[in-house]
């Protein structure tokens, strides 16, 4: 599975649920990656890890459960910088993850530690090890991925994505042979743009998609034409010039074989399949554990076809 953060998280989880999860390899963006207060945050990584694992805090939709912000408070005091919200518990995986990095171990080796450490039986791969950063050029000026997102709160409207690094960036190990040796590919419920995006933007990943022999289905994000959360909606507007199920598969052209999407939805069925791409409707809200279920069910059952 191709997947950002939360929202590709929460499918994720219900994947493992549904299947042998020693089966599942996640190829997860990095494009979102950052320094703060010299520890390496990769914050997609940590969302998958943290809800494969049960860790998630699942009322907030990010970080820790249980989680509190002593340290991020004293480096306040003391004039470090704290927009970006680091809890204690959370920052103990960025200092084991940063010393490990520093010490030259390349960013899917310690990624596939901190999984051991935690017993997880997935496979969990950044799409790279080398750089590759998300830049949003907008009207009111060029913003890294987490300035734009969490600094500005995604109010800029975007003009053009682009990754920088990513001409350069080769796959991790792993991520070619998951993606030739798989039975099938899945593209969570993700932001195409700043999720899937970077990921895509690693050309020999892109050029695997596009050479599969196996299905490949995409969960779109957005439900009755609205983000659940976050800007997908308002990007793919101004990027694609609307936000239906046809909006979501052109940004995946030649990459899937079907898309499935929410009921709400349902009148574009004939826009998607006129793509060549097969429509399947369901219930796409993620609400909890039983809807979740539902949705990876309908999904495999599209594999199945596909
Ligand atoms: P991020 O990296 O943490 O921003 O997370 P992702 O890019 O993986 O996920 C964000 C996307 O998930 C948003 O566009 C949401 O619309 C979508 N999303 C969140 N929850 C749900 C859900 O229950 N169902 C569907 N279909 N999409 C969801
Ligand atoms: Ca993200």
């Amino acid at each position: 599975m191709l997947t950002g953060g939360v929202g590709g998280a929460r499918f994720l989880r219900g994947v493992v649920e549904a299947v042998d999860p020693a089966s599942v390899t996640a190829i997860v963006n990095v494009g979102d990656d950052l320094e703060v207060l010299g520890l390496y945050v990769s914050p997609d990584l940590d969302s998958v890890l943290y809800a494969l694992a049960g860790l998630a805090d699942e009322e907030r939709g990010w970080g820790r459960a249980e989680e509190s912000w002593n340290a991020l408070a004293a480096a306040d005091e003391f004039g470090g910088e704290s927009w970006f919200k680091l809890g204690d518990r959370d920052l103990g995986l960025h200092l084991v993850r940063t010393q490990r990095l520093r010490a030259g171990e390349p960013l899917s080796r310690v990624t596939a530690r901190l999984t051991a450490a935690v017993g997880l039986e997935s496979t969990i791969l950044p799409a790279s090890d080398e750089p590759l950063r998300t830049w949003l050029e907008t009207p009111n000026g060029g913003y890294s991925f987490q300035q734009w997102f969490v600094a500005r709160s995604h109010r800029d409207p975007v003009d053009r994505v682009r990754f920088e690094g990513a001409a350069d960036a080769r796959p991790a190990p792993g991520v070619l042979d998951a993606l030739h040796e798989a039975d099938a590919i899945l593209i969570a419920p993700s932001n195409p743009y700043v999720s899937i995006g970077p990921i895509l933007a690693v050309e020999r990943i892109r050029r695997a998609l596009e050479r599969r022999r196996v299905p490949c289905v995409a969960v779109s994000p957005l439900i009755g034409g609205r983000a659940v959360k976050g800007p997908a909606a308002d990007m793919l507007q101004r990027l694609e010039g609307g936000t239906s199920p046809a909006h979501v598969t052109q940004c995946y052209a030649g990459l899937i074989d079907a898309l499935v999407f929410d009921e709400a939805d349902a009148e574009h069925v004939e826009a998607v399949a006129g793509l060549g791409v097969r429509p399947v409707v369901t219930r796409t809200l993620m609400s909890d554990a039983d809807a979740r279920r539902r949705l990876v069910e309908a999904v495999l059952d599209a594999m199945a076809v596909a």
